[in-house]
Parts: C-alpha cells; structure tokens; sequence
C-alpha cells in the first residue's frame, strides 16, 4: 500500500473503513482486532479523522461524588476518566472525596478568551506602526469581518507585537460553548485578509505562534488562554492527620520544596505535581483537544498553612474545553459530557469549574502521598 493510498480512498462509511483497515492487515501483517471493533457509525467522526481504520480503546472509570461549589458548576458530580496510569483513578477519588467531605472546592473562572495570532510581513517597523494604527482605528470593521464568519464567536481585543519586519496580531475571541481553535483562525483568517486589502502588511501565516496553541509559552501562562481557572479548599488538621496520614506542616514543607522550589530551579511554566495527569484524562474521556493539555500542564498549586488545617489552591491558566464542537460530539465522549450534565450548549464553564475541582482534588491527593512518603507503595501495589 502507498502511503498515500488511504487519504486517495476518502470514504467515510463502515465498509470503507474496513477496506482501508483491511489494506493496512495487509500491508503490517498485523490483524487489528480489537481497534477494529468500532460500536458507532464511522460517518460520526467524518470531522474527527482521516483514513479512519478503526478506534482506539482506552479504559474509562470515574471519580467522585466530587463536590463543586462554582458559578456554572454546583453539586456533585461523577467525573469520567480515560487513562492507562494505574493507581491514578485511586488517588484522584481519594482527593475528591477529601474535597467533598470539607464542602467542596470553590471555584472560579477569571477570564474566558480564546486566541489566534497571524504573522504579517511588513516593510519595516515605521510600517509596522502604522498597520497597527490602523488595526486599532478601525477594530469594528475587523471585528465585523471577523464575527461574519461564526454565529457564536465575539471577537474581544487585538493585541499588536511588532519585530522588524514582523508583525504578529494576537486576536482575542469568546468562542461560546466551543474550545474555539476553528471558530478562531477561520474568523481570523477572515479579518486578516480585510488588514491586507487595506494596508501593506501581507499574512504570512494565520498561526504566527503567538497563539500559543499546544506549545508550552510564559505568554499563555501569564495572559491565560481558554479560561483561567481559580479553585481551593480548606482540610481540617483531623482529615489530613486520619485520611491523609500526614500532617499540615509536612504538605506545606512539600509543597514549598518540590512545587516551588524544584519548578523554579527547573524552569517550568507553573507549579504543580501532576495537574496534566488529571487533564489529560478527562480530555480524553470527553473528547477535549488532548494536545492541548500542554497548556493545561502549566499549573500553579500552592498549599499553607490555615486555622482549620490546610489550605490548598490550584491557579490553571489555560483550561482549553469546550462542550460542542470537535471531539465533544463522538458517541462515548458525548456519554462522557453527559455523565456530569455537561454536553451542549451552556456548558462549557460548567466543565472548566469541575475541571478545576478535578485538579484540585488530584493535587491534594499526591501531595499529601508524598508529604507521608506513600507515592512510591501506591504505584507499588496499583500500577505494577
Ligand atoms: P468546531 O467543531 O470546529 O466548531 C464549533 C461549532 O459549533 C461551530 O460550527 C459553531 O457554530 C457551533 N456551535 C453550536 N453551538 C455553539 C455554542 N453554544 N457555542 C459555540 N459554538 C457553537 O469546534 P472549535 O471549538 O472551533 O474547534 C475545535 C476543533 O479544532 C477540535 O477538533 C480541535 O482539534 C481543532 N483544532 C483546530 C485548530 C486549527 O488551527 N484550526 C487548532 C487546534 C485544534 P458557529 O461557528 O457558527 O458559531
């Protein structure tokens, strides 16, 4: 089979997938059976794939009753997991039920923006200032153009980088109840060729990599990009001495070292244990774009001392979901959404605020595991 053969047969339905994966058997001298053994209709995931050869299997459990005390998010909720990491699902639910047994995480979404960011060409930097005047002088018209091409995308700001000959216009959206990444570059795209008939800038790429989409970027950790994400909760003395087997000064002291310390010396974006393990499987298990838990990776999770016991908080900067669009609409994802009234319209903070909780109670769980030195044996007895 030439490696192009699959892309030449652009079939959509069950017997074209089973050709095609028949045709790879063929080719690998491997039978697929098991990724063969798709329960939905192929044409479902015609927006999802190409060369569709079958589904990849992964296992999906769930944590909680996890207690959520959001704005969009409020009572307690299952929340599905895919993953292959023993002993992940084991300690996320002994966090969310710590979490739920104080009251809940309280949870905040401090700002909702998605962003696409074109590199220009332009004939200097005087040029250079002068695009960016322009862009500035006549926003509604770009907005305009922008908003023509999507029924729920708003465009918020433009902000404007300049070197030498390069001109990058970050464009901020608010994507609806979508992640946003079509709804942003077709809309930009669209506002960009507006920019060109009317100045001298010339778009060399609508993705300048000022986005920053699924690359890790001090940019996105500071500006934030999808929501930014607030949540915390307080454990008395007792909880965290009876179910956590540690103590509060020893969960600070872990913290402060390895979440601080260790991620200043190593230069990570964020501080935190393991938040991208907690995205990663949610992502999944609800169809989320799963490369973009890079951005969701840069987490902050501080942890002090409080008159209850301990207080812990997570900061996410880039919480990049959506609740329609993209992978959200395929069956066992949308079974996933459903499971914490989450699928569709209107739900897209609800998500993000549980996605928090999630975290939180994930972090709280491994902190405390390695603040009692139990890391090591749960991996030991669950994952191995
Ligand atoms: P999408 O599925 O491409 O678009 C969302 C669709 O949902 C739009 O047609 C939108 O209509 C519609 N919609 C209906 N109700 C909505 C509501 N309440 N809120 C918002 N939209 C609503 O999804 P997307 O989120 O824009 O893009 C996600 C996909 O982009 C993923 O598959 C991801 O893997 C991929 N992706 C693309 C790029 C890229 O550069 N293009 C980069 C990274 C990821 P209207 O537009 O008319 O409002």
């Amino acid at each position: 089979m030439s490696s192009n053969q699959g892309l030449k047969n652009k079939g959509k339905t069950r017997a074209d997938m089973d050709e095609r994966r028949r045709a790879v058997e063929e080719s690998t001298g491997v039978h697929l059976e098991h990724s063969g053994g798709c329960t939905f209709d192929p044409l479902l995931a015609e927006k999802n794939v190409e060369n569709m050869i079958g589904c990849t299997q992964v296992p999906l459990g769930f944590v909680g009753p996890l207690r959520v005390r959001g704005d969009h998010a409020d009572g307690e909720f299952l929340v599905p997991l895919a993953t292959t990491e023993g002993a992940l699902l084991a300690s996320v639910n002994r966090g969310t039920s710590i979490v739920t047994s104080c009251g809940g995480a309280e949870v905040v979404i401090i700002k909702d923006e998605m962003t696409r960011a074109p590199v220009f060409r332009t004939g200097g930097v005087r040029q250079a200032r002068q695009v960016v005047e322009w862009v500035n002088e006549h926003f509604e018209e770009i907005k305009a153009a922008a908003e023509a091409t999507t029924r729920h995308g708003r465009l918020l700001k433009i902000r404007a980088f300049a070197s030498g000959r390069s001109l990058f216009l970050r464009f901020s959206y608010d994507t609806g109840d979508a992640m946003g990444m079509n709804m942003a570059t077709i809309a930009t795209e669209a506002a960009s060729r507006l920019i060109e008939e009317r100045t001298e800038a010339r778009m060399v790429s609508v993705s300048g990599n000022m986005c920053v989409d699924k690359k890790p970027a001090a940019l996105n950790f500071i500006e934030g990009r999808g929501k930014i994400v607030l949540a915390d909760v307080r454990i008395p003395e007792a909880v965290v001495r009876d179910r956590l087997h540690a103590t509060p000064g020893a969960m600070v002291e872990a913290c402060y070292r390895k979440n601080l310390v260790g991620s200043a010396l190593s230069l990570c974006y964020g501080s935190n244990a393991h938040a991208a393990n907690m995205l990663a499987a949610l992502f999944i298990a609800t169809g989320q774009d799963a490369a973009q838990v890079v951005e969701g990776s840069m987490a902050s999770t501080t942890c002090e001392l409080c008159e209850e016991g301990v207080y812990i908080s997570v900061r996410l900067p880039c919480l990049e979901v959506g609740t329609v669009g993209g992978g959200t609409r395929l069956p066992c994802q949308s079974e996933a959404l459903s499971m914490m009234g989450c699928l569709g319209t209107g739900k897209a903070k609800k998500l993000a605020e549980i996605a928090g909780a999630l975290v939180l109670a994930g972090e709280l769980s491994t902190l405390a595991a390695q603040a009692a030195g139990e890391l090591g044996r749960a991996h030991r007895e669950l994952g191995r």
